[in-house]
């Protein structure tokens, strides 16, 4: 038995999800012709409460294609200093929009209005012309953080007010709704753009969908297209995230309550410095100093269990779909008796 905790994009389709994939009905989505694929978009759509949605084959270029939505080229991005964007897609704003980032310096992932305000370069010649605020809900380098969605408002009022636009990376917000208990409508109404994913918690082999307003989607299928990311019989895949939203999204509280009680276990190991607060899926944790990482990762691999490090002194294990519970006891069991002698 392998136990596979690096990530939630490692879980395979179930095989009720491949019978529904197989009952797709399809076409040629560059003709915008797949009736799934159109399916999918206009119920995300009608979900946010926004007017459109588009399919993509990966977040990255959902999130590549809001940015050069909302920007032109030389504009700023505000964004915090963890955020996806900036990190994980290989300089992909610079590269697609050329735009800069101002990073904040938040807290695991998460930042204030007040920072926000701090961060938008006065209307003069010589800076930068801000035009976008990101944020990330769950936060993925910050650990799975979910916001405070007052906060979130007061960062919309300040957009409002500076005429800026504001993107969520909802890669993992399905995960947040389900923790802290809010609806996707909410979040409909504060964001102009909003990327979600169906291939992470909701176990779907690909695909991630952008909704937005007609007027800032009018040229998303353009860009998409500019990027590479037409695609033809995808309704098999779009077939995915129907079953998906139907199916997967209320369970995800189980993964949360297996990551809740592996980072119970990994506190009470006395080579564990510290384990970040949990409140989704993802466990980050840090060994004491002097204990190698790359060792402690080799000795988990060794017993079949895989996770990650993260740099920096963290490890990161990730709970999903297709984690079982047997995966689980064992897990525990063996994290109980990990000896440090075996260093
Ligand atoms: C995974 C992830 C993405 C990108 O998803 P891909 O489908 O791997 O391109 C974007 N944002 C966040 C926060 C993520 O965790």
């Amino acid at each position: 038995m392998i136990i596979d905790l690096r990530s939630d994009t490692v879980t395979k389709p179930s095989k009720t999800m491949l019978e529904a994939m197989m009952q797709a009905n399809v076409g040629d989505d560059v003709f915008r012709e797949d009736e799934t694929v159109n399916e999918l978009e206009r119920k995300v759509a009608n979900m946010f409460g926004k007017e459109q949605a588009l399919f993509f084959p990966s977040g990255t270029m959902a999130n590549q294609t809001a940015l050069k939505l909302h920007t032109n080229p030389g504009d700023q991005v505000i964004c915090d200093k963890y955020a996806h964007i900036y990190n994980y897609e290989s300089g992909g704003a610079s590269f697609n929009s050329g735009v800069s980032c101002k990073l904040i310096d938040g807290s695991r992932g998460m930042f204030d209005a007040k920072q926000v305000e701090d961060a938008i370069n006065p209307d003069a010649y010589y800076y930068s012309k801000t035009s976008l605020v990101e944020i990330e809900n769950t936060t993925n380098k910050g650990g799975g953080a979910c916001w405070n969605f007052d906060e979130l408002l007061k960062i919309k009022k300040i957009c409002d007010i500076n005429k800026l636009g504001f993107h969520l990376d909802g890669a993992r917000l399905w995960n947040a709704l389900v923790v802290k208990n809010e609806n996707t409508k909410q979040y409909g109404k504060i964001f102009d753009t909003i990327s979600v994913c169906l291939s992470k918690g909701l176990g779907c082999p690909v695909g991630s969908v952008l909704v937005g307003d007609s007027e800032i989607m009018s040229e998303a299928l353009r860009i998409r297209k500019i990027f590479g990311g037409n695609m033809r019989q995808a309704g098999y895949l779009a077939a995915a995230g129907l079953y998906a939203l139907e199916n997967n999204i209320d369970r995800l509280n189980e993964d949360h309550i297996k990551a809740q009680e592996i980072g119970e276990e990994l506190s009470n190991l006395k080579f564990v410095r510290k384990v970040e607060p949990i409140e989704t899926n993802i466990v980050i944790f840090e060994l004491n100093d002097g204990v190698d990482e790359n060792a402690f990762v080799k000795l988990l691999s060794d017993k079949n269990i895989y996770i990650i490090s993260m740099g920096s002194h963290k490890l990161r294990m990730v709970t999903h779909l297709d984690y079982t519970d047997v995966m689980h006891e064992k897990l525990m069991d063996t994290i109980k008796h990990l000896n440090l002698k075996s260093f």
